[in-house]
């Protein structure tokens, strides 16, 4: 049972202790995304949903996937500039983060750190400590054995959408994302773009994109440091 409980992130290597396997983060997700799109309104129809589900559809198609059902809503809000994955690969994006994205590069940056959350399954990474530290180990281990997503998914909406990730989470998720553009075919120095427009913006939106982890002086070195695999990535797709 515990062995099966390690997993290796995609692209970094990275190992971590987690008891919901990626099948337990789909039932997961589905529960928690139904439960936080109830409340929001949703576009339906355009350019700019199109745009973002073209995004999707690209970024995954070179995704390291375990089974997870991508799925993603665009959320009309302008006022939150913002962006959430839950655990299993369903996705939001609120329409307030667009005009910081500029392109459709722009929006691969986000949508590609977003994904890379997913495969890093940093959402129930986090639920997983939160478990053990209230129940202790055999009991959230027993908990999740009996499916309990439609509860666990109603405790852990603070866990899963309003508490930014941490700085190792966050840096993660910038390294997967970054090949994972590059991989889809947009440049990836675009996520440094990106990255400095996201410093001029300022406000209390919910925190994932407003968070200050890592900071945005280091984000940015850290993505320019990655830049040269990036760019063999990137070449290479746009090779093919
Ligand atoms: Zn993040």
């Amino acid at each position: 049972m515990l062995a099966s409980s390690c997993a290796t992130t995609p692209i970094t290597g990275t190992r971590t202790f987690n008891l919901f396997s990626p099948a337990d983060d789909v039932e997961l997700g589905r529960e928690a995304y139904g439960q936080i799109l109830a409340g929001e309104r949703v576009v339906t129809s355009g350019k700019e949903l199109q745009m973002v589900q073209r995004v999707m559809k690209r970024l995954v198609a070179v995704a390291d996937d375990a089974g997870y059902e991508w799925e993603v809503t665009l959320i009309d809000n302008d006022q939150t500039v913002n962006a959430f994955a839950l655990p299993g690969g369903k996705m939001a994006v609120y329409t307030g983060i667009l005009p910081v994205c500029q392109s459709e590069a722009g929006l691969a940056v986000v949508m590609g750190h977003e994904i890379g959350h997913v495969v890093a399954q940093d959402g129930t990474e986090r639920v997983t400590r939160s478990m053990i530290a209230e129940f202790g180990l055999e009991a959230a281990t027993q908990y999740l054995d009996l499916g309990e997503y439609k509860s666990i998914a109603e405790s852990s909406y603070g866990l899963l959408v309003e508490m930014p990730f941490g700085r190792a989470d966050e840096s993660e998720a910038d390294h997967i994302g970054l090949i994972y553009m590059a991989r889809a075919g947009y440049d990836p120095r675009e996520a440094v773009a990106f990255w400095s427009r996201m410093a001029q913006v300022t406000g209390n939106g919910p925190p994932e994109f407003l968070s200050t982890h890592p900071s945005h002086e280091t984000r940015i070195e850290r993505l320019q440091a990655l830049m040269p695999e990036a760019m063999e990535v990137y070449q290479a797709s746009a090779g093919r």
